[in-house]
């Protein structure tokens, strides 16, 4: 789809449609000069133009990509009317195009009818669901998982909620006879499980921590902001069996986070939770004096913690799933490709003299690292440092990972041989969420090993 025509097309047929009223006089006070602007606009390029190159498969680190051409063409063409979501009196259409988006990404997951709306992010829509974890199960705590993300235990601060790190296994998912005795206390209300970790992508085995919380009267809330499209993929052959239980499992929990705006293909600012309760709204309510007038029709706002919320952003997630709609052949044809170059990845890393695997990729993250002589936390942990910085800085044929930091114990783990003289080291991870890194593939592994080649 070629976005420059798409794009026109928005800004002509909002003039279009801007035309139907009645004309009236531009205002000077907003009149700027056409010689500034392009000199502004000048600047504002040149400066763009230190950024990572996102949208290249060279680009190999953390989970960033650019949107869909239909995300972006969607987001303009709402931007120029500017809808606030927040209630029907702001985006009376947009705030129909979240509910239709948000239904489709419920039965993406396999809840039935839940009450769910779109965040600016993911972190937000977990502070929604820890809210109503709170406001659920009072005076109880929350148990998350070491690898869980770093906001659960921030926004449980906020909330005044009490938080237990649960230990993890040597894969990096939740440790389940960890959460038994800690379940078996009576102290655990809400349990946070994560279907794909930010640093590893590993799933926690959700099929069997709901049955658990269930005995001891705790909630589930799955935080799949990364993870949770890979529901399209759970009953393909790409993915470990325990995976797609894992993944199928989400229709049974409390409450899901998913992030449009990682594997979706949007913009920032497109988060979304989903509760399988729809009472729940109860939790939320409140009075506005400036609002929901328009409509009896329940507001966006009304199950919502922030107030202004983007209608461009539905407006994008809309358009983008009326065009790859969320089945296999659909959305789940991108993910399969990041998936495959996982899989494949991980073969040539395990078979390379220059590089180990961490841990097998269960999603489409790889952790690796450079084998170094003699094989050593700390030799390991300069070598990964390297290899980043003399990517990023080949001026002609970079290449940009990422680096995580990793516990001695949880290396030794996976890796008895290597000496730990360090208490941690950091190791190498590439995000391969575009699908432009499957053919790529070959080229990224032997730039990777070239470095861990100069690194030694
Ligand atoms: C990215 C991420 C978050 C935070 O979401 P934001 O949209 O960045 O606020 C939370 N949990 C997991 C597992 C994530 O990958």
């Amino acid at each position: 789809m070629e976005l420059k025509r798409w794009l026109e097309r928005g800004v002509d047929a909002f003039e279009a449609w801007a035309d139907t009223y009645e004309e009236y006089a531009a205002h000077p006070a907003t009149a700027v000069d056409e010689d500034a602007c392009a000199a502004g606009f000048d600047e504002l390029v040149a400066r763009l133009h230190g950024s990572y190159p996102f949208f290249h498969p060279c680009y190999a680190g953390q989970m960033l990509k650019p949107p869909h051409p239909a995300a972006v063409a969607g987001y303009l063409a709402a931007m120029l009317v500017n809808p606030n979501n927040h209630a029907l009196d702001g985006g009376p259409a947009t705030s129909v195009m979240e509910e239709e988006a948000v239904r489709q990404l419920a039965a993406m997951m396999g809840l039935e009818d839940p009450l769910g709306h779109l965040t600016s992010s993911g972190t937000i829509a977990n502070l929604e669901a820890l809210f109503v974890a709170r406001e659920s199960r009072p005076g109880r705590s929350v148990a998350v998982s070491a690898e869980g993300h770093y906001t659960h235990a921030r926004m449980c601060h906020l909330l005044g909620l009490r938080v237990h790190r649960v230990p993890v296994d040597d894969r990096g998912r939740m440790d389940l006879s960890a959460l038994e005795s800690l379940l078996a206390t009576g102290d655990v209300g809400t349990v946070v499980a994560t279907t794909g970790t930010t640093a590893l992508g590993a799933v926690d085995p959700v099929h069997r921590i709901v049955p658990l919380a269930r005995r001891h009267g705790a909630r589930v809330h799955v935080d799949a902001a990364y993870g949770g499209f890979f529901a399209l993929l759970a009953d393909d052959p790409l993915m470990d069996g325990a995976t797609g239980r894992a993944l199928r499992a989400v229709a049974h929990c409390d409450s899901v986070v998913v992030d449009p705006h990682k594997h979706g293909l949007q913009p920032y600012g497109c988060g979304a939770v989903l509760f399988a309760d729809p009472e729940t709204a109860r939790f939320y309510r409140h009075d506005s004096p400036y609002t929901y007038f328009t409509s009896d029709r329940p507001h966006l706002g009304e199950i919502s913690l922030e107030c202004s919320r983007s209608g461009a952003a539905a407006a994008a997630l809309w358009l983008t799933l009326r065009l790859l709609p969320l089945t296999r052949r659909g959305l789940g044809g991108v993910l399969a490709a990041g998936r495959r170059a996982a899989l494949r990845w991980a073969g040539l890393i395990g078979g390379s003299e220059l590089l180990g695997l961490y841990q097998p990729p269960e999603l489409d993250i790889v952790t690796y690292f450079p084998r170094t002589e003699p094989a050593a936390l700390s030799r390991i942990d300069t070598a990964s440092r390297e290899i980043l910085r003399q990517g990023m800085e080949d001026g002609r044929n970079p290449v940009f990972l990422s680096v995580a930091r990793v516990g001695a114990d949880a290396f030794t783990g996976r890796h008895s041989s290597v000496v730990p003289d360090l208490d941690h080291t950091r190791i190498l991870r590439s995000v391969l969420m575009k699908p432009e890194s499957e053919p790529y593939l070959d080229t990224l592994h032997h730039r990777v090993e070239d470095l861990a080649k100069a690194a030694r």
